[in-house]
């Protein structure tokens, strides 16, 4: 029998199979797919992750795969200009590893080979339907009938958890925001007046879009996210390339012209979901965005199935066979850090999508920020804390109406 089952090989499932299996458990990974996989687009790492990275042993290779970019250049998406700027080269003296733009196949393979050679026994085609706790541990079963056993079952099962549903009940919230995504060779966007050094967001009214160079720089990445008007009025076939079209036709020339390179064919529909601050029930433990969807806007959701991984190895390692004790100090950390990061990164989407005096107001206070302030990322990316008394205090929001001057 494995010491852990965990349900789901994502980035968080792979992740955490690599952490528990190098402090020394036995650990099964049970995927419904034929095979594991991710989706060929870009993700961003922070300084929270690529330490944990480091920790593992992975980051040179994470290094060679990725690309490190200079800096995060927010501009506005209606006039093209520039509203404020991340050192990232400053950020990572400042945090002690680089902040990292990475195709998500490649992150997703690097925890795969971790996990092969590390000796995970890796399941696909394995479809969970159904979780129990047992006398000393917990059961899942297949959708084939079968019932397997562990000492402890991680739920990392996505957004649309089984898990989720069984334990907890609740359904995700629809945001109405839709994403279309599209990972080119980096000569096909050369004319487009684009930076192959820099992450770029252009930020508009119900609408933002993003760029970044990717593989040592021979692809770029370009995700363009809208507020899709049939989702608000109810409509079933919402998010279609018509909107996309509609949705940036005021939008600068720069991000215009990168979107017929978007994957056209296939969009992803923005859900999270409200936070619940009870992850482990018996045995049974949700990680990931099983326990915590987020929207997206501050690149923190796989961030955070990877540090979910992380806390719980090292409290399993410091609390040898107490299962419950190690689960107890998982859950006195992890949902309250993840509830600040959901609610933050909806707060940010609404401020991102800002329109009339609101938007101007914004961007004078943008205007005025130092590259170099890290009061608002601070919370995030200086710590993965292992304890609450470690968890660092959130940033404090600037109200609208503050004068650019304080
Ligand atoms: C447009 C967009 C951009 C993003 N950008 C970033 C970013 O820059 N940085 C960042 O950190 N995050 C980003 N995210 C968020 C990030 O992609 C997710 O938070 C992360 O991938 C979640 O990983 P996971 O392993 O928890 O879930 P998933 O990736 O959903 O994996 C769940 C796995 O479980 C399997 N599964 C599901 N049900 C079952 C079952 N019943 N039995 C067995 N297996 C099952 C699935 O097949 C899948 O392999 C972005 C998300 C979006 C939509």
């Amino acid at each position: 029998m494995s010491d852990v089952i965990i349900v789901g090989g994502g980035i968080g499932g792979l992740s955490a199979a690599f952490a528990l299996t190098r402090k020394g458990l036995k650990v099964q990974v049970l995927e419904r797919s034929p095979e594991f996989g991710e989706v060929g687009a870009g993700i961003q790492i922070a300084p929270n992750c690529t330490r944990i990275l480091s920790a593992y042993g992975l980051l040179d290779e994470a290094k060679a795969l990725g690309v490190l970019p200079v800096s995060i250049i927010m501009k506005d998406a209606l006039d093209g200009t520039v509203l404020t700027s991340l050192d990232l080269k400053d950020m990572e003296r400042r945090y002690g590893t680089p902040y990292m733009v990475i195709h998500r196949s490649d992150l997703h393979g690097l925890f795969l080979d971790a996990c092969r050679n590390a000796g995970v026994d890796l399941r696909t085609s394995q479809q969970v339907t159904k979780y129990e706790n047992t006398e000393g541990g917990a059961r899942v079963w297949l959708t084939d009938g079968t019932a397997h056993e562990a000492r402890l079952v991680i739920a990392a099962d996505g957004l649309h958890s089984a898990a989720r549903k069984q334990l907890v009940g609740d359904e995700p919230v629809n945001s109405a925001y839709v994403a279309y995504r599209g990972a080119v060779p980096i000569a096909r966007v050369r004319e487009n007046n684009i930076s192959e050094t820099d992450v770029v967001v252009y930020i508009g009214p119900r609408c933002h879009f993003v760029q970044y160079p990717l593989r040592g720089g021979d692809m770029f990445n370009q995700v363009a996210v809208f507020e899709s008007p049939k989702a608000k009025a109810g409509e079933e076939d919402w998010g279609t390339p018509d909107e996309l079209d509609a949705a940036f036709a005021h939008a600068t020339e720069n991000v215009r012209c990168g979107l017929p390179l978007m994957w056209r064919d296939r969009w992803w529909r923005m859900f999270d979901r409200d936070p619940v601050m009870t992850w482990v029930y018996g045995r049974i433990a949700l990680l990931g965005d099983a326990a915590h969807p987020p929207l997206q806007y501050i690149a923190q959701g796989a961030i955070m199935a990877i540090e979910d991984g992380y806390v719980l190895a090292e409290h399993l390692a410091a609390n040898p066979g107490n299962w419950a004790a190690a689960l107890a100090a998982y859950q006195a950390v992890r949902p309250e850090h993840c509830r600040r990061v959901v609610t933050a990164s909806r707060d940010w989407g609404a401020l991102w999508h800002l329109d009339g005096e609101k938007r101007e107001r914004r961007n004078e206070i943008f205007r005025a920020r130092d590259p170099r302030d890290y009061s608002f990322v601070d919370w995030l990316y200086s710590i993965t804390a292992l304890t609450p008394a470690e968890e660092p205090a959130v940033f404090k929001v600037i109200p609208l109406d503050t004068p650019v001057h304080i």
